[in-house]
Order: structure tokens, then sequence, then C-alpha cells
């Protein structure tokens, strides 16, 4: 399955590896400094601070519209920032009086929508953008570039010959190809289905591990942000909500919209009474909301337990439903309008119409202000 994965590691911190004119792979910082676009009214980004580590994969994960392209556009130069500046090296290569040009700064773009043009040889296709070099050179970068991922044995065929997959590793060998110190892909596998979307994504991170590229990867996927990212970046309206690694972000949201991007909730309003957020299924933590205040506790799916009917709060099961590894039950809980969901094991799913209790995990509750304002998570 990984067959391409044997080819030849492509040096990256040696001179004396270069070919033609093109520079060996040096991976380069990228900063976003304040940066904001606007268009007309329209707030596309909204002073975002960014500063991605050389080699590091940042995955910059959000809904439609929240501004990732824009900040893509933004490094690669193909857009100018309303305010604020884009550093590349500490080096500022757009700013109030800076700008530049694409082809200056080493960055490379693989979008979704990627076109093979369809008159011209697999390897005339990679070669396409590399037109600093000379012919045989040109050619010769892109068949290394198809070696790397495992397609040279097509260089001289014709792109309608590939699946899918083939041609999204063609996409991503012209991408690689000029040997960019930073790449930007933008939602690189929305366009192949499941299976080949997981594969294609654990082939890419082999390659971008390889090249030594700085990578940022768009994607509105948060599965595949935490799996490809070494850090995630959250967007929403235009504004970073939240960076850092997958496991941080879902541990401790600084939201309740992060806290919905990374796991599967149930919302309960609450008021604070005591220090404590009170629900129907249980007292947890106020996390700083003022006495009396109006809280939402979000408590994980995973988190809800059955015990014995007579023990914990009083619920019946009204449905199931199998999801693969585990089932998400449904239930009725006494005291609550809202329905409570459950995932777990399909062979801890109680009989259907039985009544049951719950319990809640305490490490499975996040409390939020209900005016949906930042605060820190619990735990
Ligand atoms: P995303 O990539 O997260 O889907 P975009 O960066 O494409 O979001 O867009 C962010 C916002 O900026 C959207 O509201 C979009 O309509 C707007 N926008 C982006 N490019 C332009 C443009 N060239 N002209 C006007 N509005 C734009």
């Amino acid at each position: 399955m990984f067959e391409f994965l044997k080819v030849r590691a492509r040096p990256t911190g040696d001179p004396s590896h270069r070919r033609g004119k093109v520079a060996v792979t040096f991976a380069a910082r990228l900063t976003f400094d304040d940066v904001s676009r606007r268009y007309g009214d329209t707030v596309a980004l909204d002073h975002v601070s960014l500063d991605v580590a050389p080699g590091e994969i940042v995955c910059l994960l959000g809904p439609s519209g929240c501004g990732k392209t824009t900040l893509l556009r933004l490094a690669a130069g193909v857009e100018r920032p309303s305010s604020g500046r884009v550093l590349l090296d500490n080096k500022e290569v757009a700013g109030p009086d800076i700008f530049v040009p694409p082809e200056k700064r080493g960055v490379g773009l693989m979008f979704q929508d990627f076109a093979l043009f369809p008159h011209l040889s697999i390897v005339d296709n990679v070669a396409y953008g590399l037109k600093s070099l000379t012919r045989s050179e040109a050619k010769a970068e892109a068949f290394a570039s198809l070696e790397r991922v495992g397609l040279a044995h097509y260089a001289s065929e014709y792109p309608h010959i590939l699946s899918g997959g083939e041609q999204q590793r063609v996409a991503l060998a012209r991408a690689i190809a000029p040997r960019p110190s930073v790449l930007l892909m933008d939602e690189p596998f929305s366009g192949l289905d499941p299976r080949l979307r997981e594969r294609m994504r654990e082939e890419t991170l082999v390659i971008l591990h390889e090249t030594s590229a700085t990578c940022i990867v768009v994607t509105h996927d948060p599965e595949e942000a935490m799996r490809m990212g070494d850090r995630v970046a959250l967007m929403r309206k235009g504004k970073l909500l939240q960076v850092g690694k997958a496991l941080d972000l879902y541990r401790a949201p600084k939201n309740i919209f992060a806290a919905r991007t990374f796991s599967d909730l149930n919302e309960l309003p609450a008021r604070v009474i005591g220090g404590s957020a009170a629900t129907v299924l249980g007292m947890f933590p106020a996390n700083g909301i003022a006495e009396g205040g109006a809280a939402i506790v979000c408590v994980r799916q995973r988190g809800v337990r059955f015990l014995p009917a007579g023990e914990g709060v009083p619920a019946r099961v009204l449905d199931s439903r199998f999801l693969g590894d585990i089932a998400l039950v449904e239930l009725a809980v006494q005291g609550l309008d809202a329905l409570i969901l459950a995932r777990v094991r399909e062979s801890d799913v109680p009989q259907l119409g039985s009544e049951i209790g719950v319990k809640v995990d305490q490490g499975a509750v996040l409390v939020f202000p209900a005016d949906n304002g930042p605060s820190q998570a619990v735990p």
C-alpha cells in the first residue's frame, strides 16, 4: 500500500545535493503579525497572529468563510494584508511598506481543485511550475519529485489514466517539485472519498516530513486537523480562537465553540449556586462564573455512565444507533426537557425502553458562561 514510501529520502541539509538551480529545501519560519484583511465591509481576517516554526505542520481549522484561505493567500503573496505584517524567517514579506511578490517567496500552494493539464504528460505537469530551470533540469526535478510520491513509472503517461488518489499524488509532486520552504495546502483531500482520503493523509504526512518544508494545511475536518497537525489553529469569523496541540485543544478548549469542534457534547443550561453550576445531572465547578450567573454545562457524550435502576439519576433508554465501534444511546432523563446522548460500547447498550440510572464523569464536563464568552475550561 505504501510502496512509494520506499523511494530514496531526499537530503535536506547538504548543498552538495543541489541539482539544477533549485535549492535544497530549507524550512522557513512563517509569521503572521497582527494581520487583518478586509473586503469592503467584510472582515475576512481580524488581527491574526500566528507563528509557524520551521518544519512544523500547522492545521488551520474552521468552518467555511472563517478566513482560512485568505490567510494562505496572504502567505503566498497573492493577496495583501489590509494591516499587519507577514514574515518569512523574520524578514517582512508583506507589510505597510513592503510587498514581496509570490515568485520571490519560495512558498508553494496546493489547492483543493488542483487541475492537471490533460494534454501534458505527467512529468510535464509536474515540471510546469519550474520556470527558472532549463527544460531538461525541470524534467529531472519533476521526475525526482514523481519518484518521491511513487509515480515515476507514470512519468510519460497522461493524466486520464490516473485514479483519484494518483492524481492527488501528482498534484503533491507538483507542489513539492520547486522545493518550497513553505508549503500551503488548501483542503487538499476534500475531493476524495473517505477511505482514500485517510490513506492520502497518511502518505502526504510522510512526504511532508521528508521534504521538511514548513506547512500549513487548511481543513474543516477536526479529525483531519488533529491527525495531521503538529499544532492546530482553530479559526472562527476571521479570528484565531485557539492554537495548540490537538490534545490540549480537546482537553481545555477556550470556549464553547472550541469545545463543540473537538467533542460531541450534551449541553445543559445551568445556574451557578454556591460556587457550582447546578444541573439535574449534578453540581460542577463554576469555573469563575459569578454567583447566580447563567452557565452551560457541557457533558461529553462519552462521559455519560449507565447504572442500575435506582442508582444515579433516573432515565429511560429511548433509542440506540450502532456507529461502528460504538453506539449512540438516546436517553430521557428525569427533570430534563432535552434528550441526553451517550456514546458507549455496543455491548454496553441497555435494553431499549428499560429504566436505568445515569451519572456523569466529572472529568468529562466543561463549564462555560451561557453567553458563549471566553472562559477557562474545566477541568
Ligand atoms: P474560508 O477559506 O475559511 O472558507 P475565506 O478566507 O475564503 O474563508 O473567506 C473569508 C471571508 O472573506 C468570507 O466571508 C468571504 O466571502 C470573504 N472573501 C474572501 N475573498 C474575498 C474577495 N476576493 N472579495 C470579497 N470577499 C472575499
